[in-house]
Protein backbone atom coordinates (compact mmCIF):
# COMPACT_ATOMS: atom_id res chain seq x y z
CA UNK A 1 0.00 0.00 0.00
CA UNK A 2 2.52 2.47 1.11
CA UNK A 3 4.59 2.32 -3.11
CA UNK A 4 1.10 4.46 -3.39
CA UNK A 5 1.89 7.26 -1.15
CA UNK A 6 3.82 10.23 -2.40
CA UNK A 7 7.36 10.34 -1.10
CA UNK A 8 8.01 13.58 0.61
CA UNK A 9 11.36 14.67 1.91
CA UNK A 10 11.57 17.67 4.22
CA UNK A 11 15.71 19.10 4.55
CA UNK A 12 16.13 20.55 8.47
CA UNK A 13 14.05 20.10 11.52
CA UNK A 14 14.19 23.72 12.32
CA UNK A 15 11.16 25.71 12.83
CA UNK A 16 10.28 25.57 8.73
CA UNK A 17 10.84 21.64 9.00
CA UNK A 18 8.99 21.04 11.97
CA UNK A 19 6.22 22.80 10.38
CA UNK A 20 5.95 21.39 7.33
CA UNK A 21 6.33 17.80 9.14
CA UNK A 22 3.21 18.47 10.96
CA UNK A 23 1.13 20.06 8.50
CA UNK A 24 1.67 17.26 6.34
CA UNK A 25 0.89 14.53 8.68
CA UNK A 26 -2.57 15.25 8.69
CA UNK A 27 -2.47 14.13 5.28
CA UNK A 28 -0.27 10.61 6.08
CA UNK A 29 -2.70 9.01 4.17
CA UNK A 30 -1.43 10.46 0.80
CA UNK A 31 2.29 11.14 1.84
CA UNK A 32 5.29 9.80 3.23
CA UNK A 33 7.06 11.96 4.88
CA UNK A 34 10.93 11.43 5.74
CA UNK A 35 12.17 14.49 7.93
CA UNK A 36 16.35 14.47 7.75
CA UNK A 37 18.71 16.89 9.83
CA UNK A 38 22.49 16.92 10.50
CA UNK A 39 21.55 17.40 14.63
CA UNK A 40 19.27 15.00 16.45
CA UNK A 41 17.31 18.22 17.91
CA UNK A 42 15.42 21.16 16.73
CA UNK A 43 16.74 24.30 18.04
CA UNK A 44 14.73 27.04 19.65
CA UNK A 45 16.70 29.76 18.16
CA UNK A 46 14.32 32.84 20.20
CA UNK A 47 15.47 31.45 23.91
CA UNK A 48 19.25 31.47 23.24
CA UNK A 49 19.59 34.84 24.57
CA UNK A 50 18.35 33.50 28.01
CA UNK A 51 21.06 30.57 27.44
CA UNK A 52 23.66 33.22 27.68
CA UNK A 53 22.19 35.87 29.79
CA UNK A 54 19.95 34.25 32.24
CA UNK A 55 21.88 30.65 32.42
CA UNK A 56 18.71 28.69 30.75
CA UNK A 57 19.70 25.15 30.42
CA UNK A 58 20.49 23.95 27.28
CA UNK A 59 17.47 20.93 27.62
CA UNK A 60 15.00 23.36 27.50
CA UNK A 61 15.82 24.66 24.16
CA UNK A 62 16.22 21.29 22.36
CA UNK A 63 13.20 19.38 20.82
CA UNK A 64 14.18 15.54 19.80
CA UNK A 65 13.12 15.19 16.50
CA UNK A 66 13.02 11.57 16.24
CA UNK A 67 9.63 11.12 18.75
CA UNK A 68 8.38 13.71 16.83
CA UNK A 69 8.41 12.59 13.65
CA UNK A 70 7.29 9.02 14.60
CA UNK A 71 4.63 10.49 16.26
CA UNK A 72 3.66 12.27 13.12
CA UNK A 73 4.02 8.97 10.91
CA UNK A 74 7.24 10.18 9.34
CA UNK A 75 10.60 8.35 9.11
CA UNK A 76 13.36 10.47 10.65
CA UNK A 77 17.10 10.24 9.39
CA UNK A 78 19.93 11.93 11.22
CA UNK A 79 22.64 12.72 8.40
CA UNK A 80 24.08 15.45 6.71
CA UNK A 81 22.76 16.93 3.22
CA UNK A 82 25.70 16.65 0.46
CA UNK A 83 23.91 17.07 -2.50
CA UNK A 84 20.55 16.92 -4.57
CA UNK A 85 20.49 14.43 -7.24
CA UNK A 86 17.36 16.39 -9.26
CA UNK A 87 17.52 13.76 -12.21
CA UNK A 88 17.64 10.78 -9.86
CA UNK A 89 14.91 12.97 -7.31
CA UNK A 90 16.82 11.81 -4.93
CA UNK A 91 18.99 13.54 -1.69
CA UNK A 92 22.46 12.08 -0.99
CA UNK A 93 23.89 11.97 2.12
CA UNK A 94 27.30 12.89 3.55
CA UNK A 95 27.36 8.94 4.14
CA UNK A 96 26.27 7.48 0.98
CA UNK A 97 22.73 6.80 1.75
CA UNK A 98 20.16 8.34 -0.82
CA UNK A 99 16.50 9.72 0.28
CA UNK A 100 14.24 9.45 -3.45
CA UNK A 101 11.41 11.59 -3.26
CA UNK A 102 7.96 12.97 -5.30
CA UNK A 103 8.24 16.50 -3.66
CA UNK A 104 11.32 18.04 -1.58
CA UNK A 105 11.15 20.97 0.81
CA UNK A 106 14.62 22.83 1.47
CA UNK A 107 14.36 24.22 5.39
CA UNK A 108 17.69 23.97 6.24
CA UNK A 109 18.30 27.33 7.50
CA UNK A 110 21.21 29.71 7.20
CA UNK A 111 24.88 28.98 8.24
CA UNK A 112 26.51 31.60 10.51
CA UNK A 113 29.82 31.86 9.11
CA UNK A 114 31.40 32.82 12.13
CA UNK A 115 34.75 32.35 10.45
CA UNK A 116 34.22 35.14 7.84
CA UNK A 117 34.94 37.05 10.40
CA UNK A 118 38.82 37.32 11.46
CA UNK A 119 39.62 37.31 15.39
CA UNK A 120 35.73 35.43 16.16
CA UNK A 121 37.14 32.46 17.33
CA UNK A 122 40.07 33.42 19.60
CA UNK A 123 38.03 37.20 20.55
CA UNK A 124 34.48 36.87 19.76
CA UNK A 125 31.49 35.76 21.18
CA UNK A 126 27.33 34.93 19.65
CA UNK A 127 24.31 33.61 20.77
CA UNK A 128 23.63 32.42 17.20
CA UNK A 129 23.70 28.61 17.86
CA UNK A 130 23.61 26.61 21.70
CA UNK A 131 27.58 26.12 21.52
CA UNK A 132 27.73 29.71 20.97
CA UNK A 133 25.35 30.90 23.58
CA UNK A 134 26.17 28.29 26.29
CA UNK A 135 30.08 29.99 25.65
CA UNK A 136 28.98 33.72 26.58
CA UNK A 137 27.45 32.55 29.51
CA UNK A 138 30.30 30.99 30.65
CA UNK A 139 32.75 34.31 29.88
CA UNK A 140 29.62 36.34 31.20
CA UNK A 141 30.41 34.47 34.82
CA UNK A 142 33.89 36.57 34.56
CA UNK A 143 33.29 39.60 32.82
CA UNK A 144 33.95 42.67 35.38
CA UNK A 145 32.15 45.05 33.28
CA UNK A 146 34.27 47.34 30.36
CA UNK A 147 33.04 48.14 26.75
CA UNK A 148 30.92 46.02 24.96
CA UNK A 149 29.93 45.92 21.54
CA UNK A 150 27.68 44.41 19.29
CA UNK A 151 26.06 44.49 16.31
CA UNK A 152 25.60 41.98 12.86
CA UNK A 153 27.73 41.39 10.46
CA UNK A 154 26.88 41.63 6.62
CA UNK A 155 25.37 39.41 4.89
CA UNK A 156 24.93 39.02 1.32
CA UNK A 157 21.84 38.06 -0.73
CA UNK A 158 21.50 37.31 -4.63
CA UNK A 159 19.17 39.05 -7.14
CA UNK A 160 17.54 36.51 -8.50
CA UNK A 161 13.83 37.03 -7.18
CA UNK A 162 12.66 40.23 -5.66
CA UNK A 163 12.67 40.55 -2.03
CA UNK A 164 14.24 43.18 0.01
CA UNK A 165 18.10 42.95 0.23
CA UNK A 166 18.40 43.50 4.16
CA UNK A 167 22.25 44.11 5.16
CA UNK A 168 21.82 42.50 8.17
CA UNK A 169 18.73 39.53 7.59
CA UNK A 170 17.81 39.31 11.43
CA UNK A 171 18.81 42.17 14.18
CA UNK A 172 15.93 40.95 17.18
CA UNK A 173 18.70 39.29 18.60
CA UNK A 174 20.93 42.21 18.71
CA UNK A 175 17.99 44.35 20.23
CA UNK A 176 17.97 41.55 23.15
CA UNK A 177 21.94 40.83 23.34
CA UNK A 178 21.77 45.15 24.18
CA UNK A 179 19.10 45.36 26.48
CA UNK A 180 19.56 42.02 28.75
CA UNK A 181 23.52 42.64 29.00
CA UNK A 182 22.44 46.34 30.37
CA UNK A 183 19.76 44.36 32.58
CA UNK A 184 22.64 42.57 33.76
CA UNK A 185 25.38 44.83 34.01
CA UNK A 186 23.13 46.68 36.29
CA UNK A 187 21.79 43.81 38.43
CA UNK A 188 25.48 42.82 38.98
CA UNK A 189 26.44 46.55 39.67
CA UNK A 190 29.09 47.12 36.87
CA UNK A 191 26.77 49.28 34.44
CA UNK A 192 28.54 52.47 35.46
CA UNK A 193 31.98 50.82 34.15
CA UNK A 194 30.17 49.82 31.11
CA UNK A 195 29.41 50.91 28.07
CA UNK A 196 27.00 49.38 25.00
CA UNK A 197 27.68 50.51 21.57
CA UNK A 198 25.55 48.98 19.20
CA UNK A 199 26.71 48.64 15.21
CA UNK A 200 24.76 47.99 12.04
CA UNK A 201 25.92 47.67 8.74
CA UNK A 202 22.95 49.15 7.19
CA UNK A 203 22.18 52.90 6.75
CA UNK A 204 19.65 52.15 9.58
CA UNK A 205 19.47 50.05 12.75
CA UNK A 206 16.33 47.28 12.09
CA UNK A 207 16.22 48.23 9.05
CA UNK A 208 13.24 45.72 8.40
CA UNK A 209 10.09 47.67 9.87
CA UNK A 210 9.38 51.53 10.02
CA UNK A 211 9.70 54.33 12.39
CA UNK A 212 6.73 53.13 14.24
CA UNK A 213 8.29 49.98 15.69
CA UNK A 214 12.09 51.86 15.27
CA UNK A 215 11.36 55.44 17.20
CA UNK A 216 10.16 53.44 20.21
CA UNK A 217 12.96 51.45 20.24
CA UNK A 218 15.42 53.83 19.73
CA UNK A 219 13.94 55.59 22.58
CA UNK A 220 14.81 52.97 25.25
CA UNK A 221 17.95 52.84 23.83
CA UNK A 222 18.67 56.20 24.48
CA UNK A 223 17.20 56.09 28.35
CA UNK A 224 19.38 52.76 28.87
CA UNK A 225 22.79 54.61 28.12
CA UNK A 226 23.03 52.66 24.89
CA UNK A 227 25.36 53.92 21.80
CA UNK A 228 24.36 53.50 18.35
CA UNK A 229 26.98 53.49 15.03
CA UNK A 230 25.02 52.82 11.79
CA UNK A 231 26.67 51.84 7.84
CA UNK A 232 29.76 49.72 9.98
CA UNK A 233 30.54 46.43 8.39
CA UNK A 234 32.79 44.29 10.83
CA UNK A 235 35.86 42.80 9.16
CA UNK A 236 37.80 41.88 12.35
CA UNK A 237 37.98 41.59 16.34
CA UNK A 238 41.52 42.05 18.55
CA UNK A 239 41.70 41.77 21.81
CA UNK A 240 40.84 45.35 22.09
CA UNK A 241 38.95 46.17 19.62
CA UNK A 242 36.55 45.64 16.74
CA UNK A 243 37.12 46.86 13.76
CA UNK A 244 35.25 47.49 10.39
CA UNK A 245 35.95 47.67 6.38
CA UNK A 246 36.60 51.68 6.69
CA UNK A 247 39.25 51.20 8.87
CA UNK A 248 37.34 52.68 11.88
CA UNK A 249 37.30 50.74 15.37
CA UNK A 250 35.81 50.63 18.69
CA UNK A 251 37.47 49.80 21.75
CA UNK A 252 35.85 46.39 23.02
CA UNK A 253 36.45 44.17 25.91
CA UNK A 254 33.50 42.29 25.09
CA UNK A 255 32.16 41.76 21.22
CA UNK A 256 28.99 39.87 20.70
CA UNK A 257 27.89 39.65 17.49
CA UNK A 258 25.79 38.11 14.60
CA UNK A 259 27.73 36.41 11.83
CA UNK A 260 27.44 36.83 8.33
CA UNK A 261 24.49 34.45 7.19
CA UNK A 262 25.50 32.41 4.26
CA UNK A 263 23.44 29.46 2.55
CA UNK A 264 23.82 25.49 3.19
CA UNK A 265 26.98 24.70 0.38
CA UNK A 266 24.53 21.93 -1.08
CA UNK A 267 22.03 24.13 -2.37
CA UNK A 268 24.83 25.43 -4.90
CA UNK A 269 26.50 22.24 -5.14
CA UNK A 270 23.28 20.88 -6.34
CA UNK A 271 22.94 23.47 -8.61
CA UNK A 272 19.58 25.10 -7.11
CA UNK A 273 20.96 28.65 -6.01
CA UNK A 274 20.54 32.32 -6.90
CA UNK A 275 23.67 34.09 -7.16
CA UNK A 276 24.28 34.32 -3.48
CA UNK A 277 23.74 30.18 -2.91
CA UNK A 278 20.11 31.04 -1.46
CA UNK A 279 16.98 29.51 -2.57
CA UNK A 280 15.20 31.31 -5.06
CA UNK A 281 11.72 30.51 -4.88
CA UNK A 282 7.96 32.03 -5.97
CA UNK A 283 5.69 32.82 -3.91
CA UNK A 284 4.22 29.43 -4.06
CA UNK A 285 7.55 28.47 -1.73
CA UNK A 286 8.36 26.61 -5.43
CA UNK A 287 11.60 26.48 -6.87
CA UNK A 288 11.89 28.82 -10.15
CA UNK A 289 13.51 25.92 -11.82
CA UNK A 290 11.83 22.57 -10.69
CA UNK A 291 7.63 21.92 -9.92
CA UNK A 292 8.49 19.74 -7.26
CA UNK A 293 11.08 21.48 -5.17
CA UNK A 294 9.85 23.37 -2.31
CA UNK A 295 11.67 25.78 0.27
CA UNK A 296 10.64 27.26 3.30
CA UNK A 297 12.42 29.66 6.43
CA UNK A 298 15.84 31.10 6.01
CA UNK A 299 17.55 29.10 3.22
CA UNK A 300 15.08 30.85 0.79
CA UNK A 301 15.79 33.55 -1.10
CA UNK A 302 12.14 35.92 -0.18
CA UNK A 303 12.90 34.70 3.28
CA UNK A 304 13.21 38.65 4.60
CA UNK A 305 14.15 39.59 7.39
CA UNK A 306 15.17 35.93 8.38
CA UNK A 307 12.66 35.28 10.93
CA UNK A 308 10.77 32.29 12.85
CA UNK A 309 7.27 34.18 11.76
CA UNK A 310 8.18 33.83 8.17
CA UNK A 311 9.71 30.80 8.57
CA UNK A 312 6.06 29.37 9.85
CA UNK A 313 4.27 30.68 7.40
CA UNK A 314 6.09 30.28 4.52
CA UNK A 315 6.37 25.96 5.68
CA UNK A 316 2.32 26.16 5.50
CA UNK A 317 2.78 27.69 1.92
CA UNK A 318 5.13 24.69 1.08
CA UNK A 319 2.43 22.29 1.99
CA UNK A 320 -0.20 24.27 0.93
CA UNK A 321 1.36 24.31 -2.90
CA UNK A 322 2.03 20.47 -2.24
CA UNK A 323 -1.50 19.63 -1.30
CA UNK A 324 -2.89 21.73 -3.97
CA UNK A 325 -0.50 20.21 -7.15
CA UNK A 326 -2.26 16.88 -5.41
CA UNK A 327 -5.51 18.34 -5.83
CA UNK A 328 -5.93 17.81 -2.03
CA UNK A 329 -9.09 19.80 -0.78
CA UNK A 330 -7.71 22.32 2.05
CA UNK A 331 -7.98 26.30 3.12
CA UNK A 332 -5.15 27.58 0.60
CA UNK A 333 -2.05 29.67 2.53
CA UNK A 334 -0.67 32.86 1.02
CA UNK A 335 2.43 33.83 1.81
CA UNK A 336 2.26 36.98 4.01
CA UNK A 337 5.28 38.34 5.11
CA UNK A 338 5.59 40.42 8.44
CA UNK A 339 8.06 40.43 11.06
CA UNK A 340 6.39 39.84 14.45
CA UNK A 341 9.15 39.32 17.40
CA UNK A 342 9.12 40.12 21.34
CA UNK A 343 12.69 41.28 22.13
CA UNK A 344 13.56 39.90 25.59
CA UNK A 345 15.20 43.16 27.34
CA UNK A 346 15.86 41.12 30.95
CA UNK A 347 13.83 41.35 34.02
CA UNK A 348 10.09 42.07 33.64
CA UNK A 349 10.73 43.64 30.30
CA UNK A 350 10.14 42.99 27.04
CA UNK A 351 8.93 44.74 23.23
CA UNK A 352 6.51 43.24 21.18
CA UNK A 353 7.63 44.65 17.42
CA UNK A 354 4.76 43.93 14.81
CA UNK A 355 5.57 45.49 11.46
CA UNK A 356 4.67 45.02 7.44
CA UNK A 357 6.35 48.28 6.90
CA UNK A 358 8.71 46.70 4.54
CA UNK A 359 6.60 45.64 2.65
CA UNK A 360 4.38 48.63 2.52
CA UNK A 361 1.89 47.30 4.77
CA UNK A 362 -0.86 48.65 7.31
CA UNK A 363 1.05 47.65 10.52
CA UNK A 364 4.00 49.23 12.37
CA UNK A 365 4.05 49.36 15.89
CA UNK A 366 6.15 48.55 18.78
CA UNK A 367 4.94 48.19 22.51
CA UNK A 368 7.04 47.53 25.36
CA UNK A 369 5.53 46.07 28.03
CA UNK A 370 5.61 43.62 30.80
CA UNK A 371 2.62 41.48 29.27
CA UNK A 372 4.62 41.60 26.32
CA UNK A 373 7.37 39.91 28.42
CA UNK A 374 4.64 37.55 29.92
CA UNK A 375 4.04 36.61 26.30
CA UNK A 376 7.87 35.96 25.32
CA UNK A 377 7.81 33.54 27.98
CA UNK A 378 4.67 31.77 27.40
CA UNK A 379 5.64 31.39 23.59
CA UNK A 380 9.28 29.80 24.58
CA UNK A 381 7.42 27.72 26.86
CA UNK A 382 4.46 26.52 24.59
CA UNK A 383 7.00 25.98 22.07
CA UNK A 384 9.16 23.55 23.99
CA UNK A 385 6.42 21.55 25.82
CA UNK A 386 4.60 21.13 22.56
CA UNK A 387 7.58 19.87 21.33
CA UNK A 388 7.63 22.63 18.19
CA UNK A 389 3.78 22.99 17.46
CA UNK A 390 3.19 26.79 17.80
CA UNK A 391 -0.10 28.11 19.04
CA UNK A 392 -3.31 26.64 17.91
CA UNK A 393 -4.22 29.12 14.75
CA UNK A 394 -7.45 30.30 16.36
CA UNK A 395 -5.49 31.92 19.34
CA UNK A 396 -2.83 33.07 16.62
CA UNK A 397 -5.36 34.42 14.88
CA UNK A 398 -7.13 35.98 17.97
CA UNK A 399 -4.06 37.73 18.77
CA UNK A 400 -3.09 39.60 15.19
CA UNK A 401 -6.78 40.82 15.14
CA UNK A 402 -5.48 43.06 18.12
CA UNK A 403 -2.36 43.85 16.39
CA UNK A 404 -4.50 44.79 13.63
CA UNK A 405 -6.42 47.25 15.63
CA UNK A 406 -3.82 48.72 17.78
CA UNK A 407 -0.22 48.83 14.79
CA UNK A 408 -1.97 50.95 12.37
CA UNK A 409 0.95 53.17 10.73
CA UNK A 410 0.02 56.74 11.50
C1 LIG B 1 19.61 34.25 18.61
C2 LIG B 1 18.43 34.24 17.70
C3 LIG B 1 17.21 34.68 18.18
C4 LIG B 1 16.11 34.69 17.34
N1 LIG B 1 14.91 35.15 17.80
C5 LIG B 1 13.81 35.12 17.01
C6 LIG B 1 12.55 35.55 17.51
O1 LIG B 1 12.41 35.99 18.66
N2 LIG B 1 11.48 35.47 16.67
C7 LIG B 1 11.61 35.00 15.39
O2 LIG B 1 10.60 34.94 14.67
N3 LIG B 1 12.80 34.59 14.89
C8 LIG B 1 13.89 34.64 15.68
N4 LIG B 1 15.11 34.22 15.18
C9 LIG B 1 15.19 33.71 13.81
C10 LIG B 1 14.72 32.26 13.75
O3 LIG B 1 15.34 31.49 14.74
C11 LIG B 1 15.02 31.69 12.38
O4 LIG B 1 14.45 32.53 11.40
C12 LIG B 1 14.43 30.29 12.26
O5 LIG B 1 15.10 29.41 13.12
C13 LIG B 1 14.54 29.80 10.83
O6 LIG B 1 13.97 28.53 10.76
P1 LIG B 1 14.45 27.48 9.66
O7 LIG B 1 13.62 26.29 9.85
O8 LIG B 1 14.50 28.15 8.34
O9 LIG B 1 15.98 27.18 10.03
P2 LIG B 1 16.61 26.56 11.34
O10 LIG B 1 15.73 26.76 12.51
O11 LIG B 1 17.99 27.09 11.37
O12 LIG B 1 16.66 24.99 11.06
C14 LIG B 1 17.44 24.46 10.00
C15 LIG B 1 17.72 23.00 10.29
O13 LIG B 1 18.35 22.43 9.14
C16 LIG B 1 19.41 21.60 9.54
N5 LIG B 1 20.41 21.52 8.46
C17 LIG B 1 21.13 22.53 7.94
N6 LIG B 1 21.94 22.09 6.97
C18 LIG B 1 21.72 20.75 6.87
C19 LIG B 1 22.27 19.73 6.05
N7 LIG B 1 23.20 19.98 5.12
N8 LIG B 1 21.85 18.46 6.23
C20 LIG B 1 20.91 18.18 7.18
N9 LIG B 1 20.35 19.12 7.98
C21 LIG B 1 20.76 20.39 7.82
C22 LIG B 1 19.95 22.28 10.80
O14 LIG B 1 20.65 21.35 11.62
C23 LIG B 1 18.68 22.81 11.44
O15 LIG B 1 18.13 21.91 12.38
C24 LIG B 1 16.23 34.23 16.00
C25 LIG B 1 17.47 33.78 15.52
C26 LIG B 1 18.57 33.77 16.37
C27 LIG B 1 19.90 33.30 15.81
Amino acid sequence: MSSNLKKVVIIGGGFAGLRALYRLSDYDYHFEVTIVDKRDTSLEKPALPEVAFDGKSLEHVHIDIAPQARKHTAAFVVGEVELIDTDAQEVVLKSGDKLPYDYLIIASGAIKDYDAIKGYREFGYSVCDDTEAKRLNERLQSFEGGNVVTGAAKSEFGTMVEAPNLKAPCEGPIGEIMFMMDYRLRKEGKREKSTINVFSPAEIFFEDVGDGAREPVGKLMQEHGIELTTAKELVEITKEKVIFSDGSSMDCDLAIIIPPYKAPQFIAKSNLGDDKGWVPVDKTMKHIGFDNIFAAGDVSALAQPKLGHIAINQADVAVSSILKTEGIEHEEVKFNPEVFCIMNMGGFSAILIYSNALYNGEYDFAWHSPIAKMMKTGFDDEYHYTHGHMPPDVAVEALESLLHKFGKRG
